[in-house]
């Protein structure tokens, strides 16, 4: 493919020239320096455009990444409460996810804020720092791109741009393409698929706005569900992951209440560790969203504590 694009220019390269050359042809020379001149103008005048063009185009890039940058470290400020918008999405056959489920999900949504209400004020006085709202819309067989295998520039890129593309047209769809908010949370529910072996997955951008959490979702998972919803959030709020490479939660950082005693079982899930320590090298999912405890090192990172 390469070489037949490189012909394509050099073919289209010597056409031009042949043109010059038969334009050139019975003028004078004086005339063939002026008709010249007159192409080497017009082609430095359309080169100045285009660099203005693309110099505009850099400096509103520049502006927009600053002030996004800006605006997102800003939301650590915890100065006013934060719009977070729950997009659920039924990629199950369309209308399987029942209005009851959807009002559930709402009412919990507003029991997580309330928790994490809580949680803000063990730390510092405040408004509360979330106020989630919750948007539902059909997409059977949508699925969220698949974070790259390797770590190169190029695949992290190709990702983002996917990625960018997926939320933005689930944005469209459930008519929150012109809201503003502070992070949005895509939550893929699909039907259970085995009743003993519920899942729950997430991703998103640390530091950034985007955050995908994939569940099987029924009534019994909707606060675990939304314990892994606030896990993305705070991830895009600059929190890093306290637990380990084998799942269980860091000791002491991963830990509800590091102080306790004895230690175990805790009776929090400290939220960025997503379980709840029941031995040293033991944890165990939250059932509810009342285990939900946020650390003393997960608030320092989003700034709850200085
Ligand atoms: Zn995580």
């Amino acid at each position: 493919m390469g070489s037949v694009r490189l012909s394509d220019r050099d073919r289209a390269g010597s056409a031009a020239g042949s043109r010059a050359d038969s334009g050139a042809s019975g003028r004078g020379e004086s005339e063939r320096n002026d008709d010249d001149g007159g192409a080497t103008r017009s082609k430095r005048l359309f080169f100045r455009i285009r660099v203005a063009i693309l110099l505009t185009i850099l400096v509103g890039v520049i502006l927009y990444a600053w002030g996004d940058a800006r605006s997102r470290a800003a939301r650590n400020d915890w100065s006013r409460t934060l719009d977070v918008g729950i997009i659920l999405v039924n990629t199950g056959p369309s209308g399987s996810l029942d209005a009851e489920l959807v009002e559930a999900l709402r009412e919990r949504a507003r029991a997580l804020g309330d928790r994490l209400d809580g949680q803000l004020h063990r730390y510092r006085e405040g408004s509360p720092p979330f106020a989630f709202e919750v948007f539902a819309l059909d997409a059977e067989g949508e699925r969220a791109p698949a974070p790259p295998e390797d770590e190169g520039v190029v695949a992290a890129l190709r990702y983002a741009w996917d990625l960018r593309r997926f939320t933005h047209s689930l944005d469209e769809r459930s008519g929150t393409a012109d809201r503003r908010f502070d992070s949005r949370i895509y939550l893929l529910a699909s039907p259970v698929v085995n009743e003993r072996r519920k899942t729950v997955e997430g991703l998103s951008q640390d530091g950034g706005r985007i955050g995908v959490v994939e569940v099987e979702l029924d009534r019994t998972m909707l606060d675990f569900a939304l314990f892994v919803v606030a896990h993305e959030l705070f991830h895009t709020l600059g929190a890093p992951d306290q637990y380990g490479v084998d799942g269980h939660p860091k000791v002491p950082d991963g830990l509800a209440d590091p102080d306790r005693l004895p230690r175990y079982p805790q009776d929090g899930a400290e939220l960025m560790a997503r379980h709840r320590a029941t031995s040293e090298h033991q944890s165990v999912p939250p059932e509810s969203l009342d285990e939900l405890t946020v650390g003393a090192t997960t608030a320092r990172a989003i700034g709850w504590q200085r």
